[in-house]
């Protein structure tokens, strides 16, 4: 992007911009203060979107297709996911419970062979020449899809009213949409009446905004009604019907996970009950368990092999991904050995979906040296990933009312969806973006971390 006088940008027009659009996050809520409903805040943003070359783009667009494929491949490999995760099994609760959960499903029988993935994968820029490579696959809750929407039409505003900027070379995500036509392809497949979201305590999720605006648009372009329950409401309001999952006598069609990633969804028992009831009905899930448990660090680990590729996928398309792919290991002598050698260029980081804070620098040498505690089990809770870095870009930043100019880096993630049975791949699709910027001395976060900000693409060539 070129510069402009951005001083004159009217703070207070933008920020009510984004609260017209429902461009907003909800506030912390006090753990004293559960009753109260907290209030909203508009989403940390750029003034200006971020450049991109379109060939990258265009490139990134059909991996995810490659992705989704490999994923659904692999996700249907009983043996290769249950000898994958069952030594993370000992060490987390989590995957122990997921893993058992479909290893009785795979016993009992599963009712519903369409699984719906809505995937997102997300990229950082590596070096000068800004080369991608993959930082993870999200394949349950993958969210900020329709707040990344709502950014491309913020920017858009901006550039119209402030700058001379060719407004066509705009890139808008369209990921709102996307997913709303991912849960409505899934819904015509399956007989029903609503689609269920899955969500967390209303004191948990700060970014229930993004849900509800996908909630309106199912509703507004396509008259399916949503429900939103928790776990533990599911296993109180719900029930199995011959294999259909009722609720209020009608069936759920579709079951969307917003919830159910992090071990905090899961309180007692009930939450267990809830999975099971969903799982083993008729409904099309999203993700369905081993979806889920083909989204774990562990399995990227394990995919990043070509020869372990080979089994799922043809050589082109190894060759496309393989170039997106960046040096993972897992915790052993070998590798421990390798970071020793040149800490800078290597990150630790937890298997856990949102595991938080990178490990690097002198922490990671002390608990690499240290490897008495690795050697009790916790090196199944973390993996080794050759450190992206990017060459920050300039950009300017909103944040609670305040700017900051700055150098930044991005993260891209990319959204597709795929739709299969177990004999065929129904539909697989590029489904739009979001872009996350952030001043580039800052390490690590998720969406709602505090550090990053919403952004767009602008194609520079
Ligand atoms: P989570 O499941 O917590 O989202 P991620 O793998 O996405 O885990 O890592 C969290 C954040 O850490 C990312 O958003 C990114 O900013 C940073 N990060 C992760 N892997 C790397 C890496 N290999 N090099 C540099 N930064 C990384
Ligand atoms: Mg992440």
């Amino acid at each position: 992007m070129k510069k402009y006088p951005m001083e004159e940008v009217d703070i207070k027009f933008v920020q009510s911009y984004q609260v017209s659009l429902g461009n907003v996050m909800g506030d912390k809520v006090s753990l004293d203060n559960l009753n109260e409903k907290g209030n909203t805040s508009p989403f940390p943003c750029t003034l200006v979107p971020s450049d991109f070359n379109k060939k990258t783009i265009e490139e990134l667009k059909e991996s995810i297709l490659i992705l989704n494929e490999l994923r659904d491949k692999v996700a249907r490999d009983y043996e290769f996911i249950y000898e994958s995760l069952q030594p993370v099994a000992q060490v987390d609760e989590l995957v122990s419970g997921l893993l058992n959960l479909y290893k009785r499903m795979k016993e009992e029988g599963i009712q519903q062979d369409i699984y719906l993935g809505i995937h997102r994968s997300d990229y950082m820029f590596h070096g000068k020449d800004r080369i991608p490579q993959q930082v993870e696959i999200n394949m349950i809750s993958a969210g900020a899809g329709s707040q990344s929407s709502n950014i491309g039409k913020v920017h858009e505003m901006i550039l119209n009213r402030y700058t001379n900027q060719d407004v066509s070379k705009l890139y808008p995500s369209e990921a709102l949409y996307g997913l709303a036509k991912a849960l409505k392809t899934a819904f015509e497949l399956k007989k029903g009446k609503f689609i269920l979201f899955v969500v967390q305590e209303d004191y948990k999720e700060r970014n229930w905004m993004d849900q509800r605006l996908l909630e309106f648009e199912l509703f507004k372009q396509y008259k399916i009604p949503v429900i939103r329950l928790t776990l533990k409401q599911v296993n109180e309001q719900c029930s199995l019907e011959n294999n259909e999952l009722m609720y209020h006598h009608e069936v759920i069609s579709v079951v969307y996970f917003r919830a159910g990633y992090t071990p905090l969804d899961y309180h007692s028992n009930t939450e267990w009950e809830a999975r099971y009831l969903i799982e083993k009905s008729n409904s099309i899930k999203c993700p369905t368990i081993p979806y889920q448990l083909c989204g774990l660090k562990r399995i990227q680990v394990i995919l990043n092999n070509k020869k372990v590729l080979e089994r799922f996928l043809e050589k082109n398309k190894i060759e496309k991904l393989f170039k997106l792919f960046t040096e993972l290991y897992p915790i052993n002598k070998e590798s421990i050995e390798k970071v020793l050698k040149n800490p800078e260029d290597f990150v630790m980081k937890s298997q856990r979906e949102g595991g938080g804070n990178l490990i690097y620098g002198n922490k990671m040498i002390e608990l690499l040296k240290n490897t008495k505690d690795l050697e009790s089990g916790d090196s199944e809770k973390y993996l080794i990933m050759k450190r992206i870095k990017p060459i920050g870009h300039d950009s300017i930043l909103l944040r609670d009312g305040k700017i900051t100019k700055g150098k930044v880096i991005n993260e891209l993630g990319i959204f597709g969806y795929i739709l299969s049975n177990k004999n065929e791949i129904i539909k697989n699709e590029y489904i739009g973006y979001l872009l996350r910027t952030k001043l580039e001395n800052v390490e690590d976060g998720s969406v709602l971390s505090g550090i990053f900000h919403l952004d767009s693409i602008y194609f520079n060539e």
